[in-house]
Parts: structure tokens; C-alpha cells; sequence
């Protein structure tokens, strides 16, 4: 076994192409690629990190590390291992116009919002162009991969539901957005008719449509209307591809009286929507119209998918991390179609994809495509989530905890990790946040099962709450209770999914100065909805615009509540000594511990305020 620290062995094969070219109608060929870049995992994350200090080590970031040295050794033993705050300086001063060049010689042409935030805010992760055809790489490079496990992909489309949000300009002018906006608005995306593997439902104008309804509702007429030539259904997550099966049970009736007029709804206002769609739609189909209505009637939806979309083989979304809540649900809309969990990327960069493509969902892992970017990775010493002994950067000197980082070939099978990498695109040591086991290698390059987010304690679609936010939310509530003369002296939460949308539960137990309080419903509801507001931006997106949070619900339950969950958690093998209340439950049992003990249940009565992200000088 290698010394994490010590250099790799680069064999003398000639150096590969960093961006290779890749023509996804060529399986033969690109299955060959993956196995290059596989088996030269050593070696090309070697050359990607040369290449990206070669390019960068004078930008002022870097330079103010490596004092004008470059190479491997100086780069892992002189530049840290940071978070976030380390870089929102150099990021917002892009964002305010400062050159590009201060942290990569590369323009960075857009900033990506992330789902993961800092001060309530999503972080902004700088991109280039080179960076787009690295991700459109990554999406050639998996369709060899799916069509080695299933056939005849070709001889139909896939409705993939995809929707843009609304995106905003820094002062320097550059776009602020999600990162599959800019990859939907890119060229790449839209001039993909000669892969004959990308070819949806969905025309390019509903996607586009910035009205996420009208988009939403023009995608599944859409869909319904070449339902007999669609061969896989799909999101990217597994929330939105179920919030679209939740439309479709309120809107059906609506969709096929339009199909059987051969007339769109009037409130698709949207032009490029309705024209798109008038060109599918072309003519009335009252015989189609009548099929899905029969479908659509009959009671309970089990098997909905299969059943109108009946020649689909897989449901394409994500399904690992905290997506996997939604498991049971879309196996019993799906009728047990097989669940593909295709990739493992971020606003940051993309990493990963699935060699094993139809793999049960507990069995997924994502194998690190090695010219993607440069990846290291801090050990973690539990897999238990909120338990894992994950290097604290604050704690803990950036540099020490640098010296620790293994390279991608020198992870060890059955071992923990958390992901840092060094990017393109002016992101150096960067911890993602996400802990990884190493399941086993594909050639040289390690396959990681995804086991959890940092910290996150709640997620329903998008939003990742951890657990200092929701302290910090319900620390704003908790005055709220004083008319009650009650204090708040235990919580927990979990996130409910069983129905969609998902939403937020607080259990609370109150102390009381009185013995009979009673719990006044406005007071309860105030403090659900100043959860809300002080929850992040993210989260009040999610709630506000997009709708795909519930409204966040509070059961109070009675006195000795907690006790009883302790009881259950000791049982279960925590230590007294140790033991802390948890902030977040999913086991069943635990659940039931607490709801067998609920006195009062209450709701926000509306959405908490939203507005659209500001960036850059105020
Ligand atoms: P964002 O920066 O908003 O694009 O979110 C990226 C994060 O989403 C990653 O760092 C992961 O935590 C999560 N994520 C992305 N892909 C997957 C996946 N295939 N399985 C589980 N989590 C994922």
C-alpha cells in the first residue's frame, strides 16, 4: 500500500487528451475512452493537476501560496484545504468585476448558484466554456453505458422533465444561475439533434419556459401526446420527477380534454410554448385522449407510468443520497420499472457516473472520471451520520489537514471519505461536503457509494438544511411562545415525504409555567412560519416559488416525549453518557415513539418571503 503522501508511480504511456473528443453515437469508441481514462486514473488526475497549475499557480489566489512554485509537492504541501468562506472574497470580487485572472486564467464566464448556501445565500461557483463541453463530455460519456444494459434506446425518446429558473446579471455583467439553467441554455444543449440519444419529448421552448407551470404542463402534454414513443421517463431528481406524477394527477383531466380538442389551455401564455407544442399537437385525438383518461381514472395510481408510457423501460433520476426517501414512491407509481441513477455532480463540477447502470438503488456507485478534475480525499473516521470525526476547519490547522488528503487511486475499499477538489475553473482543495465509501475500483479509478451531505439534516427537494440553521430558526421562533407561558426545552425534526410535496416536521415539547396551557393555533402557526422565513434561501425557494416544499409543521407533543425517544435511542445501543438529543429521526420507530405522543399539530398558514438572489455591491 502507498503512503497517501507519497508520489504515484506514473506509468510512460504517452499523455492523454484532457478533453478527449467523444461522439456518443459511437458506444464502441467511447466505451474504449472510459477504459483509458480508467486505467490511466494515476496519470490523468497527475496531468490534470499540472495542467491547472501550469495555467494558474501566478493567479493572485494561488500565487499567494506557492510564491511562484508549481508542481505536485509544492501544491500538497503549501496550498490548503478550504471551505466556502475561504474563497467568497475572491468569487464576489468576480462578481463586482475584478478580472477572472485573480483565481484562474481562464475567463469565468458565469457564476452557479448551488443548492449547498453560506449566510442563508447559495455559494457561487465560477464556470468557463471549457468547463460546459467538460460536462457535456461527461453526459456523452454515459450513453454507451446505458446501452450496453439496454437495448434499442434509439428507436424512441425519453420524457425528461427539465426546467430552467430564473437567473440574474453581478455588476460585472455575468450570469448568476443553477447550474443545469446555464446547461440547458448552452448550445451544447440545444444543438444536440445529432445524438441520437438525446432525443425528448420535450421541445427545447417548454424547457426553456421560464413559467415553471406552463412548462411543467406543456412537457407532460408533451409527453402524453408521444406516449407510445417514449422508451424512458425521467428528472434529475427524484423530487421533481414525482412533483411532475403530483401535476399530472391534478391537471390529467385538463390535458386530455386539450388533447381531444387538439387546442392548448389558454393560460399557456408562453408563445414559444404554445407554438412548440401546436406542432406535436397538430391535429384533435379523441381515441388517445379517451386511453389516458381510462388510465388515468382508475384508482389507486400504481403502475401509472407503465401504464401510459407503456413501452418504458427505466425511470431515469437520481435516487441516491437524500433522494433515496423517494424510493418507495416511485416503485410503486413506476410499477417496479427499473430505477437509473446515472450521475454524481455538482454546481462545483461534475465527478462521476454509474458503470453499473440498472444496479439496485442501495448498490449505486459512481465511478470518478479522472480528467474531470483533480480529486482528493480527507478520510472520515465513522459513516454514522453527525458522528464521523470529519476534519473541522475551523478546529483544525488547514495546512495539517491538507497533509491528510489521499489522491483518487490511493483511497482504500470499505473506507470513508469526504470529496475535495481542485477545479478548472479557479477552485483549489475545495471540500464539497460530500462523504463518499470507496465500494471498489473500475480499472483504477475508485467507485464511491454516496453516503450522506455534511451535516444535512433535513432535505425534501433541493434544500439542504443542516443542523446549525435549524437551531438558528428555531431560535428566532421560540420568543413567539411567551404568551403561552411556555419555553421550548426539546426538539427534533424529520422530513416527511410519504406524500408530495414533501415537508418539514418540528416535534416540540414544551415546558409549561401553568399546568393548563392550552396551545393557541395563531401562536403555534406564527412560530411555524418563522421557522420558515429564517430557514435559507434555498429552502424559501423551494417553499415560495417552486412549490415543491410543504408548509412546514410543527406537532407538539406532551410532556416526558423525549424521555421516551432517549429510552428508545438506549435501547438501540447509544451511550448514556454520550447521549444527545437528536435534531433529525428517521427511523420508523422512533417516529412513532413521538407521534404516539402528539397533542397538537400545526402549519404554516402561508409561504415565507422570497425574493430573487442580489449579487454583487449593494
Ligand atoms: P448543487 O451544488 O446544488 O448542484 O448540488 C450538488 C450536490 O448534490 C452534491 O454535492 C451532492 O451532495 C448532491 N448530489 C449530486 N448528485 C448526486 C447523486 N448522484 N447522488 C446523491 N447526491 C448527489
Amino acid at each position: 500500500m502507498r503512503s497517501p503522501s507519497s508520489p504515484h508511480v506514473i506509468s510512460a504511456s504517452p499523455p492523454m487528451k484532457l478533453l478527449p473528443k467523444c461522439d456518443p453515437n459511437d458506444d464502441e469508441g467511447t466505451m474504449k475512452l472510459i477504459e483509458e481514462l480508467t486505467t490511466n486514473a494515476a496519470q490523468v488526475q497527475r496531468q490534470v493537476l499540472d495542467e491547472i497549475l501550469a495555467r494558474n499557480s501566478n493567479t493572485e489566489y494561488l500565487h499567494g501560496f506557492l510564491d511562484g512554485l508549481t508542481g505536485y509537492h509544492f501544491f500538497k504541501k503549501k496550498v490548503p484545504v478550504i471551505e466556502y468562506e475561504h474563497v467568497r472574497e475572491y468569487i464576489e470580487r468576480i462578481a463586482n468585476g475584478a478580472p477572472s485572472s485573480i483565481i484562474c486564467t481562464q475567463p469565468i464566464t458565469e457564476l452557479l448558484t448551488s443548492s449547498g448556501t453560506s449566510g442563508g445565500q447559495p455559494k457561487m461557483m465560477p464556470s468557463t466554456s471549457e468547463e460546459l463541453d467538460r460536462k457535456t463530455f461527461l453526459y456523452d460519456l454515459q450513453v454507451p453505458v446505458i446501452n450496453k444494459y439496454v437495448d434499442g434506446l434509439d428507436k424512441g425518446k425519453g420524457m425528461y422533465l427539465m426546467f430552467v429558473k430564473p437567473e440574474i446579471r453581478t455588476p460585472s455583467g455575468l450570469s448568476a444561475r443553477p447550474v443545469l439553467t446555464s446547461y440547458y441554455k448552452s448550445s451544447n444543449f440545444l444543438n444536440r439533434h445529432f445524438n441520437k440519444h438525446l432525443i425528448y419529448t420535450s421541445p427545447n421552448e417548454t424547457i426553456l419556459c421560464a413559467d415553471s407551470r406552463q412548462s411543467m404542463y406543456s412537457q407532460l402534454l408533451c409527453g402524453l401526446l408521444q406516449c407510445d414513443d417514449v422508451l424512458r421517463v425521467g428528472a434529475v431528481f427524484s423530487s421533481a420527477f414525482l412533483r411532475a406524477i403530483k401535476f399530472l394527477e391534478d391537471h390529467w383531466q385538463e390535458l386530455c380534454s386539450n388533447i381531444r380538442a387538439g387546442e392548448i389551455s389558454e393560460w399557456i401564455t408562453d408563445s414559444g410554448s404554445r407554438r412548440a407544442v401546436m406542432q406535436i399537437m397538430r391535429e384533435p385525438n379523441a381515441q388517445l385522449a379517451e386511453r389516458i383518461e381510462a388510465e388515468c381514472r382508475k384508482e389507486p395510481w400504481e403502475g401509472i407510468i407503465r401504464r401510459l408510457w407503456p413501452r418504458t423501460k427505466y425511470v431515469d433520476v437520481i435516487v441516491t443520497g437524500s433522494m433515496a426517501q423517494y424510493i418507495p414512491l416511485l416503485d410503486f407509481y413506476s410499477g417496479g420499472l427499473p430505477l437509473v441513477s446515472t450521475m454524481y455532480a455538482s454546481s462545483e463540477c461534475y465527478f462521476g457516473i454509474n458503470l453499473q447502470p440498472l444496479s439496485s438503488p442501495a448498490e449505486v456507485s459512481y465511478t470518478l472520471i479522472p480528467n474531470m478534475a483533480y480529486f482528493e480525499f480527507l478520510p472520515v473516521k465513522s459513516d454514522k451520520r453527525g458522528e464521523e470525526e470529519a476534519f473541522d476547519a475551523d478546529k483544525c490547522n488547514r495546512l495539517e489537514m491538507a497533509a491528510e488528503a489521499v489522491d483518487l487511486v490511493d483511497v482504500e475499499v470499505g473506507k470513508f471519505y469526504e470529496l475535495v477538489v481542485t477545479t478548472f475553473t479557479g477552485l483549489y482543495r475545495y471540500r464539497v461536503g460530500d462523504i463518499l465509501m470507496v465500494t471498489g475500483f473500475h480499472n483504477s479509478a475508485p467507485n464511491f457509494r454516496f453516503v450522506h451531505r455534511r451535516n444535512i439534516v433535513l432535505s425534501v427537494d433541493t434544500d439542504k438544511t443542516n443542523e446549525e440553521d435549524l437551531l438558528l430558526a428555531i431560535t428566532a421562533a421560540k420568543p413567539l411562545l411567551a404568551p403561552l407561558g411556555c419555553l421550548l426545552s426539546e426538539y427534533t425534526s424529520y422530513a416527511d415525504t410519504s406524500s408530495i410535496p414533501g415537508h418539514y416536521i418540528l416535534f416540540w415539547e414544551l415546558k409549561s409555567n401553568n399546568a393548563a396551557t392550552e396551545l393557541d393555533s395563531a401562536v403555534m402557526e406564527a412560530c411555524c412560519l418563522m421557522v420558515e422565513e429564517s430557514l435559507d434561501w434555498v429552502y424559501r425557494r423551494c417553499r415560495s416559488r417552486d412549490r415543491s416544499v410543504g408548509a412546514l409543521e410543527i406537532r407538539v407533543v406532551r410532556a416526558g416525549a423525549f424521555d421516551a425517544l432517549m429510552d428508545l435511542c438506549l435501547t438501540n445501543g447509544s451511550s448514556v453518557n454520550q447521549y444527545k438529543t437528536p435534531r433529525c429521526i428517521s427511523s420508523p420507530e422512533a417516529i412513532a415513539v413521538l407521534d404516539g405522543r402528539v397533542v397538537g399539530r400545526f402549519f404554516s398558514r402561508s409561504a415565507p418571503q422570497w425574493e430573487p438572489l442580489r449579487v454583487g455591491k449593494k
